[in-house]
């Protein structure tokens, strides 16, 4: 019997290339169209139309969003106009008086919400080490929402076994929120072991390019859909379609991408764990890391995010600046290697002692390991660091 193909059983590979509808069934142009419009003509007066005006939807956005969606196993998607405008949605659907688990190892810009923007409002965090599933049954309260997580985090690459904190969730009746951007779609899927909420920057990986800035918000649970739907067109960071069109093209390749970025990690991370001037590494994917187990439990592979040490800070200059190929700047997930300085970058706003406690000291750069050859890569990192 000959399968039928549709979107909702195509593999990752042909998903990604295809994505919800793949074309457009105006003119069928093989590259969806940019709707370029804020408005659209009303042809069912008085009645439901689909489209109205942009900030609700877009049909560039529309195909976007399914597309993640798809991509996440997930029945809804909202794409948003960066990482942390998906997050404030979802955090704007608290009320004073709710309270939140968070990861202590989390994005800088979500660590600011989470102590100067909501507690503002009433909403109550408390930070905790999810890899210490003992440390998060603890600290949940009965107003306890959200537990909120990345995994691997950035940038110590700590690592949560999302099943078991999925079952802390649902004993607790909070919903469980993964951000997935360091793994993506293609490596992990959360809400397939058990999370109800899976946030994106899309602009690392899923974009891909280092040109775009995007955010997602992807789940199944329909009450978290109706309170970010509503959130979303009345907050109004709705992605435009011009952007939406840019990730749409970038994730044709996100397979593919994550297949090089992850071969090149693996090797630089390899090669990082001999290098003389390097004292420890962080990378999911070496044996010495503690939960490589549950990685190989549930992910299918481990990305491209490594973080390391320098046994020497005084060269830190040199270490991030001196490059032939690989550029000194914050972000990740693009083709081009990236080595940022989470110190002054990314992990400024987090408070010294904090920092310290989690590991991000002046002797840790981060490498965002892009698609470029693997030898070059490493050619430039032995030029600054030495064999
Ligand atoms: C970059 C990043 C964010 C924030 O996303 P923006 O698109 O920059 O707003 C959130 N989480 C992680 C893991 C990130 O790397």
């Amino acid at each position: 019997m000959t399968k039928k193909l549709t979107p909702a059983n195509l593999r990752p590979d042909s998903l990604a290339v295809h994505g919800n509808m793949g074309h457009d069934t105006h003119a069928n142009a093989v590259s969806f169209p940019i709707y370029q419009t804020s408005t659209y003509i009303n042809k069912n007066f008085g009645g439901d139309i689909d489209f109205s005006y942009s900030r609700c939807a877009n049909p560039t956005r529309d195909e976007l969003e399914k597309t993640v969606a798809l991509l996440e196993g997930g029945k809804y998607g909202f794409a948003f106009s960066s990482g942390l405008a998906a997050e404030t949605a979802l955090f704007s659907t608290l009320s004073a008086g709710d309270h939140v688990v968070i990861g202590d190892d989390v994005y800088g810009g979500t660590y600011r919400l989470s102590r100067d923007v909501f507690p503002r409002y009433g909403v109550k965090f408390s930070v905790v080490d999810f890899s210490c599933p003992e440390k998060v049954e603890a600290a949940i309260k009965p107003n306890t929402k959200f537990l909120y997580v990345e995994t691997p985090t950035n940038p110590m690459m700590k690592v949560c076994d999302i099943r078991v904190i999925a079952d802390i969730a649902k004993k607790s009746g909070a919903k469980f929120i993964v951000d997935n951007t360091f793994m993506t779609p293609v490596f992990q899927k959360p809400l397939s072991l058990g999370a109800d909420v899976v946030i994106h920057s899309g602009t690392k990986y899923l974009a891909g390019h280092n040109d775009t800035m995007a955010g997602f918000l992807i789940t199944s649970d329909e009450e978290v859909y109706n309170g970010v739907a509503y959130n979303r067109n009345t907050e109004g960071a709705a992605l435009a379609p011009f952007d939406s069109w840019l990730v749409l093209r970038g994730i044709k390749t996100l397979t593919l991408r994550m297949k090089k970025h992850e071969e090149n990690a693996i090797a630089v991370a390899q090669w990082l764990s001999k290098c003389k001037a390097v004292d420890e590494v962080f990378f999911v994917g070496l044996d010495s890391h503690p939960a490589k187990a549950i990685v190989d439990k549930q992910c299918t592979g481990y990305g491209g995010m490594i973080s390391f040490t320098l046994k020497d800070p005084s060269i830190v200059r040199h270490a991030l600046c001196d490059y032939q190929m690989i550029m000194f700047a914050e972000s990740l997930g693009g083709v081009q290697t990236l080595i940022t300085y989470p110190l002054t970058q990314t992990h400024a706003s987090i408070p010294k002692e904090v920092r310290d406690s989690i590991g991000i000291t002046d002797k840790l750069l981060r490498l965002s390991v892009g698609i470029e050859d693997k030898e070059d890569i490493i050619a430039d990192l032995a030029s600054v660091l030495g064999e």
